[in-house]
């Protein structure tokens, strides 16, 4: 295990997916911060942004899998997609980092991985990183647990054109959190609407007879996300070995 922060030395990160939309602004906002340190900045193999700076004047984009012999980092951020994820993990066990991973819709196999990491690293996979979507998940298991089966539930989420993954992970998030609080949700209730630059917005509703009840939350901005995901990072950096989750980071029960 490298060498914990200390309250006086900087939080040194690294960031998988550098060159995305979510990794540049990790980037840019981690270079920034002066209670932070970009050590590293990784993007998959032959991506043409490898050896650019990562942010200006910042450190340069290396190859994902690259093991960054003698490096030092307390935590690695991996927004990137499956595989991304799988090297990140290698590469936080390799150095003895925290691994927060934001990447949504990863493969059974990557999740065993970072299980099986979260045996010797701290560990935190969050489909979200924004509190309003934490607590907008707390408040839908709260509603579900009020207004019971008789409530017909659905989840309406919209994304930019880019985006991979339909239904989004945190509309599956806020979807497991209906039916934990005892919610009727069908699975053709998700309804995803990809179209040009929106960020993310998720609206669950509960209706029955006579009256609906509706919990949305709105990005208006990725720097939420990536505020998010550094201030998560950090935490973890504090934390044993283990799986964790925003709800840990953001002192909100776990259920
Ligand atoms: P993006 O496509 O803009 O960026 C992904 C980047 O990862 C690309 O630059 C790509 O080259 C790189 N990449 C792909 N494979 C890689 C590998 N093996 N190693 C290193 N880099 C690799 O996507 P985005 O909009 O930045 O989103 C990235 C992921 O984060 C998606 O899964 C998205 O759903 C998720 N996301 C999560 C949150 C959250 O709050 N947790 C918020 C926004 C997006």
């Amino acid at each position: 295990m490298s060498t914990p922060p200390t309250p006086q030395s900087p939080v040194r990160i690294i960031i998988s997916g550098a060159a995305g939309r979510m990794g540049a602004r990790l980037c840019a906002l981690a270079h920034g911060d002066p209670a932070l340190s970009l050590v590293g900045a990784v993007e998959r193999r032959g991506a043409p942004c490898i050896g650019a700076p990562a942010a200006p004047g910042a450190v340069a984009i290396t190859e994902s899998g690259s093991f960054l012999a003698g490096f030092q980092a307390h935590a690695v951020i991996d927004f990137s997609s499956s595989d991304g994820a799988l090297d990140a993990a290698r590469l936080a066990q390799h150095l003895g980092a925290a691994l927060l991973v934001g990447t949504t819709a990863l493969t059974p196999e990557t999740l065993a991985a970072l299980r099986a990491a979260s045996a010797h690293i701290p560990v935190l996979v969050a489909a979200n990183t924004s509190a309003g979507v934490a607590a907008a998940a707390a408040l839908t298991r709260t509603a579900a647990a009020i207004l019971g089966p008789t409530f017909d539930c659905s989840i309406v989420e919209a994304h930019h054109n880019a985006k991979k993954d339909a239904p989004s992970g945190t509309a599956l998030r806020l979807a497991e959190a209906a039916r934990e609080g005892g919610g009727r949700l069908q699975d053709g209730n998700i309804v995803s609407i990809r179209g040009g630059d929106v960020i993310g917005e998720h609206t669950v509703r509960f209706a029955a007879a006579g009256e609906y009840l509706e919990i949305t939350h709105r990005a208006t901005s990725r720097d939420l996300f990536a505020r998010g995901a550094l201030a998560g990072a950090t935490w973890l950096t504090r934390q044993k070995p283990g799986w964790w989750t925003m709800n840990d980071v953001l002192g909100l029960p776990a259920r």
